[in-house]
């Protein structure tokens, strides 16, 4: 399942809702009440499937796992 994510200046990027599908031009996401909605693809920075810089779940630095697993090792 991917989300939906809005870029936002002031703040952390915005999750928008669940991936329903894709065309070409429109992405389309459902929203938390149920409904659907979609948003122009041709926006790049503002809305993203993927995970960015901005996004909370973004993962920094994932090639070097969890530092503080590895202060428990002997
Ligand atoms: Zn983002």
């Amino acid at each position: 399942m991917k989300t939906v994510r809005q870029f936002s200046r002031v703040g952390p990027c915005l999750m928008l809702g669940e991936l329903v599908t894709q065309t070409d031009t429109r992405i389309f996401y459902r929203l938390r009440d149920g409904k659907t909605a979609w948003a122009m693809k041709s926006s790049k920075l503002l809305v993203h499937l993927e995970p960015c810089p901005s996004c909370r779940d973004h993962e920094r630095g994932s090639s070097s796992g969890r530092p503080w697993a590895k202060a428990a090792q002997g």
